[in-house]
């Protein structure tokens, strides 16, 4: 290997690999480090691929069963895990297969190993063969991403305490399982677990699910909760865990309590992400880290030495796939010296449970917060064709409006399908569209994007399908 490069990049996840990709698009020489044989980071080998794999297993089988309120039942399904963990491993092996063959073609310098900084210009490398290396480089991106966060006090060696990680690798269908956390990767992973067969629990600390999402729209996933897991505990939390021969037993402290202990076959503690900054040398460097040891970075994603620059999880929230991505590509063109700074309008966040919650731009909890003069308007689910030809009328599409001026702030979604529908609302807020843009653009019937353009319909006071006074346009 030369140990010389214009770029290297630390991390080969959803920041790294497509900032080294389109760095070397750009003319530049690239080093991609990463302990994995192919890129590909958290999101393909243990987070968002392989979750939704079995995420679309859960709907499917969820589906079947709903159908028997309709009049066709199906036979009760049988579960192979070995075959279900073969599926999402081929799925991972596919996509990051597809992606060692994208580095090459590109003559992406890939070293399988981890780095650490000497200095501002160099990496000291622990290859993977066991040697160890030095890398000199011209300019450096940190996108060494997050891990699960530990709670000290907690039997973590157990093998009966999951995290993300080893809850996706399936050991078994374990018959009860409490999910510590009510965030979206506890309650994804919960889903999958409860379509297994599993009798989910899920003990949240504050007082509601998904929080950063706004309570009109996780009021309808936490009525679907309901019926997927077994109990959901809010104003709870667990004070101790205990390992036992079977399983774990979990003592919890808070307001209505059935009871204070109950033993799990597993747990799943799902409690948040830490960045991944120790154990880079960043002491031999000027960067510098917060509190929460996330990197500080400005616009541009410098850090604060000159030569590194920091993007995706381990430079702060949201912590996202796509966050990272557009951070990583906005990196790539500064290196390659275009005038670029990282500043979107609107960033999605989709949690893919049963319904489906997806929003972006302004949320109206932020609007509260910010005393920002807004106006909502709501097209509940009841009311659209698309919906009620699936049965799924438990859905809610809203608009932020800034009443001034009429324009699109931000989009929030609750119902099947509102992962792939937020898209409209990122493009809105991203073009500075009008409410009457929404309105004013035809879309298809029978679908679900129709209930974007009818909530700018009863905006103005004037949709089809749902009587409201009226407003000028
Ligand atoms: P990562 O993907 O964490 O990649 C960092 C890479 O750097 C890793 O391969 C790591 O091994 C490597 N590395 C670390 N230290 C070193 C070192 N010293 N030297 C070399 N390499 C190093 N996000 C979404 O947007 N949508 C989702 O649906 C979604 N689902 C998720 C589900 C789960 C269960 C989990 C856990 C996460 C999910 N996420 C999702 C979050 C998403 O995975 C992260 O936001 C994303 O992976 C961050 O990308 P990144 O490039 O910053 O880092």
């Amino acid at each position: 290997m030369s140990n010389r490069t214009q770029i290297a990049i630390i991390g080969a996840g959803p920041g790294g690999y497509p900032a080294a990709f389109l760095a070397a698009d750009l003319g530049l020489e690239v080093a991609l480090i990463d302990p994995e044989d192919y890129p590909g980071g958290v999101c393909l080998y243990r987070g968002c691929i392989p979750s939704k794999a079995l995420l679309h297993t859960a709907k499917v089988i969820a589906e079947a069963n709903h159908f028997k309120e309709l009049g066709v039942t199906f036979s009760k399904p049988k579960i192979d895990l070995d075959k279900l963990r073969g599926w999402k491993n081929d799925v991972v092996q596919k996509l990051v297969g597809g992606l060692g063959v994208l580095s090459k073609q590109r003559k992406i310098n890939y070293i399988q190993g981890r780095a650490a900084f000497l200095d501002s210009k160099t990496l000291e490398i622990d290859k993977s063969d066991g040697t160890k290396d030095t890398l000199e480089f011209e300019k450096a991106v940190i996108a060494t991403g997050s891990r699960p966060t530990e709670i000290p006090s907690f039997p973590n060696d157990s093998p009966h305490l999951l995290n993300s990680t080893s809850a996706l690798d399936l050991p078994d269908i374990p018959k009860t399982m409490l999910v510590v956390g009510g965030g979206y990767i506890g309650l994804e992973l919960g889903t999958v677990y409860a379509a297994l067969g599993t009798k989910v629990s899920v003990v949240e600390m504050t007082d509601g699910l998904m929080q950063g999402a706004d309570r009109d729209l996780v009021r309808v996933l936490q009525k679907s909760s309901e019926k997927i897991f077994e109990t959901t505990m809010l104003n709870t939390k667990v004070v101790d865990m205990k390992e036992t021969k079977s399983g774990i037993r979990v003592k919890f402290e808070g307001k209505d309590l059935e009871d204070e202990e109950v033993q799990y076959d597993k747990v799943l503690v799902s409690v948040g992400r830490s960045p991944n900054s120790e154990e880079l040398g960043l002491e031999n460097t000027d960067v510098e880290v917060n509190e929460k040891g996330f990197i500080n970075i400005d616009e541009q994603r410098e850090t604060t030495d000159r030569n590194i620059f920091a993007i995706g999880d381990v430079a702060g929230e949201p912590m996202l796939a796509h966050k990272a991505t557009h951070e990583g590509r906005m990196v790539a063109e500064v290196l390659a010296g275009r005038n670029v700074a990282f500043d979107p309008a609107a960033i999605p966040a989709v949690v893919f449970t049963d319904p489906e919650i997806a929003w972006c731009g302004l949320t109206e909890t932020q609007a509260r917060v910010n005393k920002t003069n807004y106006k909502v308007a709501r097209f509940p689910w009841g009311a659209s064709g698309r919906a009620t030809t699936l049965d799924r009328n438990d859905g809610v599409t809203k608009l932020i409006i800034d009443p001034k001026t009429d324009r699109v702030l931000g989009m929030g979604i609750v119902g099947t399908g509102a992962g792939e529908l937020i898209a409209e609302g990122v493009l809105a807020i991203e073009m500075g569209a009008l409410a009457s843009d929404l309105e004013l653009t035809i879309h298809a019937h029978p679908t679900l994007s129709e209930t974007v353009m009818e909530s700018a319909e009863v905006y103005y006071g004037l949709s089809t399908h749902m009587y409201k006074p009226k407003r000028d346009r």
